[in-house]
């Protein structure tokens, strides 16, 4: 059995994810960059019934019709996205105990991609 264990900056929230991710990404929407205050986020999906909180549990935002954001109420950290009635739900890569473990094979959402995210390529 797999076991990926994360949790917020805080530590108030804990999880533990007992399958394998699939689809790991980074996402350069602008929902993903408000939301985490960066200008990308990296994902992967886990299936809902996977994931156990280890006591609390994150607060909800409802950033779209269909779509909430989980977040520690304490700190911040942006945890998860679900959406309505779907059997995956994203997890934030970086609050991974391992964020090494996992990784993205994919960029979404490239046309609110910050052109200066290119720097590192131009300074090497
Ligand atoms: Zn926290
Ligand atoms: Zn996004």
């Amino acid at each position: 059995m797999s076991n990926y264990t994360g949790g917020c900056q805080c530590g108030y929230i804990r999880y533990r994810l007992s399958e394998e991710p699939s689809s790991p990404h980074f996402c350069h929407c602008r929902m993903c960059q408000r939301s985490a205050g960066a200008p990308v986020v990296a994902w992967a999906h886990f299936p809902v019934s996977s994931l156990k909180y280890e006591g609390s549990e994150p607060s909800l935002y409802r950033s779209s019709e269909n779509t909430q954001r989980g977040f520690c109420p304490k700190c911040g950290s942006s945890i998860c996205v679900v959406d309505d009635g779907d059997e995956l739900l994203c997890i934030t890569l970086a609050t991974l105990d391992r964020p090494e473990a996992v990784t993205p094979a994919y960029d979404s959402h490239l046309e609110s991609s910050l052109p200066w995210m290119h720097w590192q390529s131009r300074n090497r």
